[in-house]
């Protein structure tokens, strides 16, 4: 089983959307667990403090280094990799998850006010993962994005092998679009070739499509990308 042990000072946010559709029906089957530890039963004093004023001065409070490194003790990560969620991270990407889901599971801390104290990110040698150039008011919507991520790729939660292969990012461009039914609509067709029960051309026309897809929207994926999908044509005979 997959584990998740989420850090939070907010543990009814979880599982939260996790509990509906593929990665619900996956905790429910036991595919992968979801526990959460209070980051407030590991507060000090009566007020159960979490928090105080950054040195340095400035707005806003930090989360205590001693609070963060009970909770990481508590969570029992084994082999698990702690996980900060934080702006200041190395990007999500899909080659970050299919790590993590390959894996055993993750703990995950989730930040509040200004951040954590960056003392216990270094002594507990935390992976620092921001989901995107953005700032949320709380670790906890990351840590959901990322689990989501991670939970569909484990064995058995996705219907079809291939709709993990051949989506965006597989090959490192961005997927071709999708049509359905009806082939006609509100004066839009779909492209012909779609329609033409011709497997060679229909894979030809969805890998160019990526590729254009992927050159206008995302050069910084392209520019990285060195076969631009070469892998994906191979695959397609
Ligand atoms: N002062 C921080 C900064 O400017 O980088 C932002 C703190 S934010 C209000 C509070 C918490 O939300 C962070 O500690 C982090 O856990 C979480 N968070 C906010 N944006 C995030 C992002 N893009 N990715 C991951 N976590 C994020």
């Amino acid at each position: 089983m997959w584990r998740a042990t989420l850090l939070t000072l907010f543990p009814a946010m979880f599982p939260g959307s996790l509990g509906q559709s593929l990665a619900g029906r996956a905790l429910a089957n036991g595919v992968w667990s979801c526990e959460t530890l209070d980051l407030r039963d590991f507060g000090l004093g009566r007020h159960r403090q979490v928090d105080d004023t950054p040195f340095g001065g400035g707005a806003g409070m930090v989360m205590r280094p001693d609070v963060v490194d009970a909770a990481c003790e508590a969570a029992a990560p084994g082999g698990r990799p702690l996980i900060f969620l934080t702006p200041r991270g190395k990007p999500l990407t899909q080659a970050l998850v299919r790590d993590l889901a390959a894996g055993p599971g993750a703990v995950l801390l989730c930040g509040r006010y200004e951040g954590v104290d960056q003392r216990v990110i270094e002594a507990r040698e935390m992976i620092e993962v921001s989901v995107g150039d953005y700032v949320l008011s709380g670790g906890e919507p990351a840590a959901l994005v990322l689990l989501d991520a991670c939970v569909r790729l484990l064995p058995g939660v996705m219907g079809a092998v291939e709709s993990g292969e051949e989506e965006s990012f597989s090959a490192g461009l961005l997927e071709y679009p999708h049509y359905t039914r009806p082939a006609e609509w509100e004066g839009r067709d779909v492209p012909p070739v779609l329609l033409s029960g011709h497997h060679a051309e229909v894979a030809a026309w969805r890998l160019e499509e990526s590729r254009r897809a992927t050159r206008e929207r995302r050069p910084d994926l392209w520019n990285r990308c060195a076969s631009h999908g070469g892998a994906l044509a191979a695959a397609a005979g």
